[in-house]
């Protein structure tokens, strides 16, 4: 039992020691990531239950290095730990508004782009989201269509209802954008921010559409969760619509959007447009 115990403990420090060399050799290499332009920005189409129709999208970052793709549940964690997560969030944004100014009202769709907490959180010391955000647009044109614009928040932000933050979000809203909840459900947090804080949005995580047809008391929740939402006059997004069964329940329930690899995976620029330009001629 010693042996196995000590093995055991070996195992579990190699496995932190592995960890703690991957996370910094990330620091290093988030460093020129972005000069040598080994990021790229995907869309995920998200559709309108009613119609059918990409109504919507979200940018989704990859990052390509040397062969291998680092997923961002790994690197924005690390990103965020260094404030490198600053500067990719302003390329997020660049690449995002850029393409929803050149096809967004041609193509007639709104783009979501995720905003980390964390990023906030030094931008509020610092700069400004709204700044960024304002500065981005300027540089596009005096026309920028910011009621096509959504920013995805988590449920971590909203724990404290810091004035100055509701400030700032008040002066996106005051814009024409909107906020979306992302992840909604799993944040452990309380609810008593649908209260105060100002949100257009709840998208429900996959985790609750993956186990619904096996489960009644999930379906019950989902079900609550959008009849809240509605009564809110929240809409509601489905994350990780995956089948069919899945498409037939959040119809059932009145959710207004899916997003999910049912109808779309996270497409490249071009390969976006193109669905948009498909869906448009049909
Ligand atoms: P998220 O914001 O919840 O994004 C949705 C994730 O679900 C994406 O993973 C998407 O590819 C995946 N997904 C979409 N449909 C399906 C489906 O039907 N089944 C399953 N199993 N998954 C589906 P991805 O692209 O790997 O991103 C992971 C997370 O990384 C995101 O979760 C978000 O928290 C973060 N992230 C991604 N891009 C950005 C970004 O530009 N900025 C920031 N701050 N975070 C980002
Ligand atoms: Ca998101
Ligand atoms: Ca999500
Ligand atoms: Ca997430």
């Amino acid at each position: 039992a010693k042996e196995a115990g000590k093995g055991r403990y070996q195992f579990f420090n190699q496995g932190m020691q592995q960890r703690a060399e991957r996370t910094a050799l990330m620091h290093t290499w988030l460093k020129t990531a972005l000069a040598t332009k080994q990021f790229e920005l995907l869309y995920q189409p998200i559709i309108e239950v009613s119609t059918g129709k990409v109504v919507h999208a979200e940018a989704l970052i990859r990052w390509y290095r040397e062969g291998e793709t680092i997923s961002p549940l790994e690197f924005i964690p690390v990103a965020e730990t260094d404030g490198s997560i600053v500067e990719i969030g302003e390329w997020v944004r660049e690449q995002g508004m850029d393409l929803l100014y050149h096809y967004g009202s041609s193509y007639g769709f709104s783009l979501s782009v995720n905003v980390s907490t964390q990023e906030i959180w030094s931008h509020l010391l610092q700069d400004g989201l709204l700044t960024s955000i304002d500065r981005i647009a300027a540089r596009l044109g005096d026309d920028f269509p910011f009621d096509q614009l959504t920013l995805e928040i988590t449920e971590s932000l909203l724990m404290e209802g810091h004035s100055n933050l509701i400030k700032a979000f008040e002066q996106l809203r005051a814009k024409g954008c909107k906020i979306a909840v992302d992840d909604f459900g799993t944040g452990y947090s309380s609810l008593s921010y649908l209260n105060y804080f100002p949100i257009d949005q709840l998208k429900i995580d996959k985790s609750f559409i993956r186990n619904c047809q096996q489960s009644p008391k999930q379906q019950a929740l989902v079900n609550a969760i959008t009849k809240m939402s509605h009564a809110l006059n929240l809409t509601v997004v489905a994350e990780g619509v995956e089948d069919q069964w899945q498409l037939e329940f959040v119809k059932s329930v009145g959710i207004d959007f899916v997003q999910g690899y049912f109808y779309a995976k996270p497409l490249n620029k071009k390969d976006f447009i193109a669905l948009l330009e498909a869906s448009k001629s049909r």
